[in-house]
């Protein structure tokens, strides 16, 4: 399932997520000010994430409830496969790394992470996809070219 949120989509569900369910006016409540957003706003990005069905809506007395249709583990992990689908094979590793550095993490997430790596097997070879006539990315060469000038210096 391919599903694309907007960062201003992305705040609306983070507060749905936490309310589990909720009207327009419990929304507005909880992010409308934050976000310098009208009632009208949310009613737009909520009526779009029904559009993308992100979202479910059932009519309560003359009120709709939102209810998400995708749990917040769920979005997360296709936002990974998302950002993985947008960088060269090659780099996935950096991507890692990166957020690894600059995520906020405790013990227990540290330890989930090491389970992870420890039981996650190496692939012998990642080809680039950059361009199909590609067989190396391209952002390797001038790193390759430093390398070999410097084995050649030895
Ligand atoms: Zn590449």
């Amino acid at each position: 399932m391919k599903v694309t949120i907007s960062d201003s989509e992305m705040i609306v569900m983070r507060a749905i997520w936490t309310l589990e369910q909720a009207t327009v006016d419990q929304i507005a409540c909880q992010i409308a000010a934050a976000n310098q957003w009208s009632v009208a706003t949310i009613k737009t990005l909520l009526g779009r994430l029904v559009k993308k069905e992100i979202l479910t809506t059932t009519k309560s007395g003359r009120k709709f409830i939102y209810t998400p249709t995708l749990s917040e583990c769920q979005v997360v992990g296709m936002l990974g496969q998302e950002l993985l689908s947008k960088v060269c094979a090659q780099k996935h590793g950096d991507v890692l790394v990166t957020l690894l550095a600059s995520a906020k993490l405790t013990a227990a997430d540290l330890q989930k992470i090491s389970v992870a790596i420890a039981s996650k097997l190496p692939a012998c070879h990642v080809a680039c996809d950059c361009l199909e006539s590609a067989a190396v990315c391209q952002c390797d060469e001038p790193q390759q070219a430093l390398s070999r000038q410097l084995l050649e210096a030895i």
